[in-house]
């Protein structure tokens, strides 16, 4: 089994130069540590290949394995910073003018809302992806103001003026308590929801070109089928109706990879809420969650296929959203001749 590897090797290299020229989709792996100590993983990976392997617990042969690919695949040991050092550069890409969008994806009690906020909201342990993220842009911007008003308007939405880290900490603290969180059969505290931070950045470069750019940090919903959940009534139209929307997610990527004249955007809230952020101009991240048990087999199985089909999706050059001083200059100008000219009349 651990041939393998070497042979990968050389094709995971090959394939995350193509991914880099490719440049706006990546897969990244993270493997939450198992809970009960001493089982076995069925999750086997070397690390800095990209590449791992699934082994069904039921078989024995060699066809037991399945292998996948990913640009980044972090192990049930990883800390939080060494996710976040990794998902740094496509944060820092955000104050360049790059719409960003990052998914944690995976089903219920994988470590999704880990990754994306942290063990417990409130304190500065172990926070996560949203917390260090914002931290980072605020430490890298002079002027410590933004105000966002792209994207779609939402009815229960308000945009808040964010003016330093402890304003982040509290926004998160209100998010999660506005958060439905129900418990169902597979985890107390599953998400049967989708949360979604957007950051919108405006500026200007040093050379005076006007950016504007947002960032999507989403923590979708477990991906598990409704029937694992064993939930009835209210609990199950919801439920169904989170698979609905992440089986959207899914037909959108899908379109975008076949280059279709029509994607499904306004099929779900999710989607078009990302719209921006999903075509060819964004850059995306999907992080696939999965717990390393046996009996997560089938679970981990699906996530895994789903991530072969985003990271199949090829969406051509991310482009900035900047526009040059001088074409600034020119509509200025252009603003200042109409003004004039409405003057005269
Ligand atoms: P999800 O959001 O996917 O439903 P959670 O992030 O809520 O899952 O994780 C379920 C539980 O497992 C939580 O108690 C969380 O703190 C813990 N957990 C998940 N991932 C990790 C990890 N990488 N390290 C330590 N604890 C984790
Ligand atoms: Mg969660």
């Amino acid at each position: 089994a651990l041939g393998y590897h070497r042979v990968l090797k050389d094709n995971a290299n090959l394939y995350n130069a193509l991914q880099d020229l490719k440049g706006n989709i990546r897969v990244f792996c993270r493997i939450r540590p198992a809970m009960e100590s001493g089982s076995r993983s069925i999750i086997d990976f070397k690390g800095d290949d990209g590449s791992l392997i699934i082994i069904d617990p039921l078989k024995e042969s060699k066809e037991a394995y399945k292998m996948f690919q990913f640009n980044r695949i972090f192990g049930p040991n990883s800390t939080q910073e060494e996710v976040f050092n990794d998902i740094q550069p496509l944060i820092r890409s955000v104050m360049h003018g790059y719409n960003v969008c990052i998914f944690s994806y995976g089903q219920t009690g994988s470590g999704k809302t880990h990754t994306m906020s942290g063990p417990s909201c409130g304190l500065l342990k172990d926070m996560g992806i949203n917390y260090m993220a914002l931290n980072d842009l605020f430490q890298l911007t002079q002027s410590r103001t933004y105000m966002g008003s792209d994207g779609l308007k939402l009815p229960d939405a308000n945009i808040h003026l964010v003016c330093s880290t402890m304003d982040i900490l509290n926004l998160i603290k209100l998010g999660e308590r506005n958060r439905l969180d129900c418990s169902t059969a597979s985890n107390n505290r599953s998400s049967r929801s989708h949360s979604i931070w957007t950051v919108h950045v405006q500026g200007r470069d040093t050379s005076g070109n006007a950016i504007r750019s947002s960032l999507h940090l989403v923590d979708l919903a477990g991906s598990q089928r409704v029937d694992e959940a064993e939930v009835t009534g209210e609990r199950l139209k919801e439920a169904q109706h989170v698979n609905e929307s992440l089986s959207c997610l899914g037909d959108v990527l899908t379109a975008l990879a076949r280059k279709s004249s029509h994607i499904p955007y306004t099929n779900s809230k999710l989607t078009q809420i990302l719209q921006n952020s999903l075509g060819g101009r964004a850059k995306t991240l999907m992080l696939a969650h999965v717990n390393p048990e046996a009996d997560h087999y089938r679970e981990t199985i699906s996530t895994m296929e789903f991530m072969q089909k985003v990271s199949s999706v090829e969406l051509g050059a991310a482009r900035l959203n900047k526009e040059r001083c001088d074409v600034l200059k020119l509509k200025e100008q252009v603003a200042k001749l109409k003004k004039e000219i409405a003057k005269r009349d």
